[in-house]
C-alpha cells in the first residue's frame, strides 16, 4: 500500500518569525494524531531556502522538509543556485522539481526537470516532480499529450529501482481557486500510472506516489485523496494556515487508516 503524502508548497512565503508560530499552531492541532504523522502518512513542507533547517527544527521530525528547487551541477558559476550536496549538508532529504511557476516564470523545462531529478537521486533526495496542462491544452484536448510529454524525458533517466513522487497539478488549478472535479484529476493520475507501467513495469507504478495539486484546501481534500490513484495533496494556499493545513491534515490521517 502506497503511504499517502500530504505537502504544503510555502512558495516565497513567511520569515523566521511566521514559520515558528506556525509550527507552534500547526503541531498543537495536530496534537491527537501525532503518532500517525510520519508513520501511517507523511507530511512535507516545501519551505524557501534561507528557513530549511529551521523548519526542520521546529516540526519536531514530524515533517519532511523540502526544498521548492535545485540546481543540477554539483558546485561552479550558477549564481544564485543551490545545488543538492549543499541541501543533503544542510539535512535535506527532499525537494520539489518543475513546479509550474518554476517552469512559467525560471525557464525550467521538461529536459531541465529531468536533470534536476538526475541529481536528486544522484545525491538521494526525494525528488516530487510537477507536472499538469495549460487550460487551453485541456480545453484542445490535448492534456494527456502534455502528460506524455512532460514525463518522457525523466522516464528516460529513472530506473525501476527509482524513488520518486509524482504531482499533477493541472496550471489551471493552481491559485485559481478552480479544482479539478474527482473525476479529472484521477483520469490524469490513472494515466500518468499507466505510462510508469508501460515504461518502468507494474511494481515502479504501483508503488509511486502521486500527488494531486491546484486548489485543494479543507473543504475537497477528504473526496480527491479517496480517489484510487490519487495518493496525497500538493497544497499551496490553503497550507499557509496552519489551523485548516492541520485540519487537512487529520483528514489525511483518518484515509490513511482506512
Ligand atoms: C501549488 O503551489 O503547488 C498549488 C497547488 O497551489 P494552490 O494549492 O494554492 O493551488
Amino acid at each position: 500500500m502506497r503511504k499517502k503524502i500530504l505537502a504544503g508548497n510555502w512558495k516565497m512565503n513567511k520569515t523566521s518569525r511566521e514559520l515558528k508560530a506556525y509550527f507552534e499552531v500547526f503541531l498543537k492541532e495536530t496534537k491527537s494524531i501525532d503518532v500517525a504523522m510520519g508513520h501511517d502518512f507523511e507530511l512535507m513542507f516545501g519551505v524557501p531556502f534561507p528557513y530549511l533547517q529551521e523548519a526542520v527544527k521546529a516540526s519536531q521530525g514530524k515533517a519532511l522538509i523540502a526544498a521548492q528547487n535545485l540546481h543540477f551541477e554539483k558546485s561552479g558559476a550558477f549564481t544564485g543556485e543551490v545545488s543538492c550536496e549543499m541541501l543533503r549538508d544542510i539535512g535535506i532529504h527532499s525537494a520539489i522539481i518543475g513546479h509550474s511557476e518554476r517552469r512559467q516564470y525560471f525557464g525550467d523545462t521538461n529536459e531541465i526537470v529531468a536533470l534536476k531529478t538526475k541529481a536528486a537521486l544522484a545525491s538521494e533526495i526525494l525528488p516530487v516532480i510537477c507536472l499538469g496542462e495549460k487550460k487551453e491544452e485541456r480545453v484542445s484536448g490535448m492534456t494527456f499529450n502534455i502528460l506524455k510529454s512532460q514525463l518522457e524525458p525523466v522516464l528516460q533517466i529513472l530506473s525501476p529501482q527509482s524513488n520518486v513522487v509524482i504531482a499533477y497539478e493541472p496550471v489551471w488549478a493552481i491559485g485559481t481557486g478552480l479544482t479539478a472535479t474527482e473525476s479529472q484529476a484521477q483520469d490524469a493520475h490513472a494515466f500518468i500510472r499507466q505510462q510508469l507501467s508501460t515504461r518502468l513495469g507494474q511494481d515502479f507504478s504501483n508503488k509511486t506516489r502521486i500527488l494531486y495539486g491546484g486548489s485543494v484546501n479543507l473543504k475537497n481534500v477528504e473526496n480527491l485523496l479517496s480517489q484510487p490513484d490519487i495518493d496525497g495533496g500538493l497544497v499551496g494556499g490553503a497550507s499557509l494556515n496552519p489551523e485548516e493545513f492541520a485540519h487537512m491534515a487529520i483528514i489525511t490521517s483518518k484515509l490513511s487508516r482506512r
